[in-house]
């Protein structure tokens, strides 16, 4: 509900802002914080910056560290109902690594994020519209790593690098990726283990590696309207972006550097073809970066998209925080 009424109003672009707790650690050792939220209700983050001068940054929706995953996905589920109606939705989760993009996509198995309760609702909507609709829905799950794109579902290593391609009727694919067909949350489950097993394979250190690549889950929906008998076909991204934050240049070197860079290149051009969306600019630059170009039928035209900007409490964290949050204001 809240999606639509802010729909009403505004363009096909929308921002919520997660802030997390603090871990047990950091509460017990009393770090300080500079989160005020006193106006989150009415999408108001107060920033207190250093010599309490206040800064304050305006979002469709501010989550509060007591706001858990049920409240975050009660306002995203309109937007995971209209890719049944046959839109394409794109949603992902920015922020410096330890924010909670994670969290707040795949979650923990207590306590499970937007990936799941997508599929979830995806399935449960399918089932209360059986009377006048078939759905076919499927999934794939890919990395992107340095420019590159791997297939998390595969069996064996493809030797032959994926691309992205045009079909002809301007859907982009990768030819050769795996989409597994999924008929309940069950064997969804399944899958996105397969997936985030993947994702530790070849890397020494598991969390490491996924701060530095973007997960994109992507979900393939087929539909056929029993009635009229229209057929549409829609696409759903959601996406664990790599860690925003900066390293300092003395910090990096060689293969370092190039992943820093990378990350850093896609990101940017993230940023950039949403505010050239959200500018109604004549040309957005989608092909700057493997991400925005496997993005593409997501972002942009009549589709929908949602950015979750995940930030620390912590005031050793503040430059981090103001730097994403004026990335998240930028796409405003
Ligand atoms: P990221 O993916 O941005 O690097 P994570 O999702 O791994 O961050 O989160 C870092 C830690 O903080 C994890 O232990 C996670 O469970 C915890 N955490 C993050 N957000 C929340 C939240 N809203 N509530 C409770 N714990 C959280
Ligand atoms: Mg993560």
């Amino acid at each position: 509900k809240l999606y639509n009424e802010l729909q009403e109003t505004k363009g096909n672009i929308r921002v919520f802002c997660r802030c997390r707790p603090p871990s047990k650690e950091e509460a017990s050792a009393g770090c300080a914080t500079v989160v005020d939220f006193d106006f989150a209700k009415d999408g108001d983050l107060g920033i207190l910056t250093t010599g309490a001068a206040k800064k304050t940054f305006r979002f469709d929706r501010v989550y509060t560290p007591k706001d858990g995953q049920v409240d975050v996905f009660a306002d995203a589920s309109p937007l995971i109902v209209s890719v049944l109606d046959g839109y394409n939705v794109c949603i992902f989760a920015y922020g410096q690594t330890g924010t909670g993009k994670t969290f707040t996509m795949e979650g923990t198995e207590q306590n499970r994020g937007v990936n799941y309760r997508t599929l979830e609702q995806l399935f449960q909507t399918a089932k209360e519209r059986k009377e006048t609709h078939l759905y076919e829905i499927s999934v794939s799950v890919l990395e992107v790593y340095n420019e590159q794109i791997r297939d998390l579902l595969a069996t064996s290593p493809s030797s032959k690098k994926l691309e992205i391609k045009q079909a002809s009727e301007g859907f982009h694919n990768v030819p050769g990726v795996v989409e597994a067909k999924v008929e309940n949350i069950r064997e969804v489950w399944n899958v996105l283990q397969v997936g985030s097993n993947a994702r530790a394979v070849g890397s020494n250190n598991v969390n490491e590696h996924s701060s530095r690549s973007h997960c994109m889950l992507c979900i393939m929906v087929r539909s056929k309207n029993l009635i009229d008998g229209e057929c549409t076909r829609s696409k759903l991204w959601l996406v664990d972006l790599a860690g925003s934050e900066r390293l300092a240049k003395t910090d990096v070197q060689g293969e370092r550097l190039k992943e820093a860079q990378n990350i850093n290149r896609s990101l940017s051009a993230l940023g950039d073809v949403i505010s050239a969306l959200a500018n109604k600019s004549s040309h957005i630059p989608y092909r700057n970066s493997k991400l925005t170009h496997l993005l593409q039928d997501s972002l942009g035209g009549d589709s929908k998209t949602l950015m979750f900007v995940q930030i620390s409490p912590l005031e050793k964290d503040l430059g981090e925080t103001l730097s994403s949050l004026n990335f998240a204001t930028r796409v405003r």
